[in-house]
């Protein structure tokens, strides 16, 4: 690993100015992405300044059943905290889907939003990568690529995003609050990855200094059930190979009033499967809608040899997390 200086900030206008005033000084919290990377030669920083004394680590709770979370409360916090289980259980259970129970005891809430993808490429300096080395190629598309995206990738890069976290989080309609050097603003999830398109290497609306200090979720729609399910290839901890997270509430006559999903190992953001939650609105719940629905989403998908499968995948991981969520929802309309 490069030698690197270490600060402590003392307050938040200290850590953005210390980090704003140099393009390879970074931000330390729990570290449990970068450090990896840094080991790796991927990140080279010549400073890192450490922000996990700074009051951020809240997690507040509104009367109408939002949520304020600091960037810096620890998933496994976070995953545990009762009123999250109970208000937002397609939070908790993503967050425990991702990772061990040691790196969610380190790992913090904006971190999580913020992690690398694991594209092996990208991972590996001695190869090429658009992301990592704009311009140099993208070995991916005619290589190890099983793992990657097949919505919104470009002709530059096929990287997904890795947070389970960040798919919960896209169905919540989360609001990041972002500080930095010209002030504070608010970003939607929707809104804060970017598309590769010729430029990978930005994987998100953040300049250089930007620092994310809250999490905010607005209260999910009365009556809604939500529920996260992953697809990976071993048990204890991996990433997704696909995973859909979604939120339903029925009406009085058991159609479908809302529904909201998003899928995670698919694309370089959570999916937000806009089109498929517009097909199921007003219908009665059935395996054909659910189809449906699905196909009219992957439509769109442009896949690759080896990660094709993920296609008939995600829509039979959603359609079964639809069935649980619906039983859910007229279970809980009965009692
Ligand atoms: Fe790099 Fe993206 Fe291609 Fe992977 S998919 S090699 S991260 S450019």
């Amino acid at each position: 690993m490069k030698t690197f200086a270490y600060q402590r900030a003392t307050s938040l206008d200290d850590a953005v100015q210390a980090v704003s005033a140099d393009p390879d000084t970074l931000y330390l919290a729990g570290g449990t992405n970068l450090v990896d990377l840094m080991k790796l030669q991927v990140r080279r920083p010549r400073a890192l300044v450490d922000i996990t004394h700074l009051p951020l680590d809240h997690l507040t709770h509104r009367a109408d059943g939002g949520a304020v979370i600091g960037a810096t409360a620890t998933n496994a916090v976070v995953a545990g905290d009762p009123d999250i289980r109970k208000n937002f259980p397609v939070l908790s259970e993503a967050i425990l889907a991702g990772a061990s129970g040691q790196l969610r005891n380190s790992a913090t809430m904006a971190g999580n939003l913020l992690q690398k993808t694991r594209c092996a490429y990208f991972q590996d300096i001695t190869k090429p990568c658009n992301k990592r080395a704009p311009g140099s190629g993208c070995p991916a598309r005619t290589g190890a690529h099983r793992d990657l995206g097949i919505l919104g990738v470009s002709s530059s890069c096929i990287a997904t995003q890795p947070s389970d976290m960040a798919v919960a989080l896209s169905i919540c309609d989360a609001i990041v609050h972002i500080r930095g050097v010209a002030g504070k603003r608010t970003v939607g999830l929707q809104d804060f990855y970017v598309p590769p398109g010729k430029t990978p290497d930005q994987d998100n609306v953040l300049r250089h200094g930007d620092l994310i200090t809250d999490i905010e979720l607005p209260a999910l729609p009365v009556g809604a059930v939500s529920r996260y399910h992953k697809v990976r290839d071993r048990w204890s901890y991996a990433f997704a190979v696909v995973s859909a997270a979604a939120a339903v509430v029925l009406r009085d006559d058991g159609r479908i009033a809302q529904a909201r999903i998003a899928w995670g190992g698919v694309a370089p953001r959570p999916w937000r499967a806009s089109i498929a939650e517009a097909e199921l609105l007003g219908h009665k719940p059935s395996p054909q809608l659910f189809e449906r629905a699905m196909r009219a989403e992957l439509q769109h998908a442009t896949p690759l040899p080896h990660n094709a499968f993920k296609v008939d995948l995600v829509a039979d991981v959603t359609a079964a997390l639809l069935e649980d969520l619906i039983r859910s929802a007229q279970e809980r309309k009965t009692r």
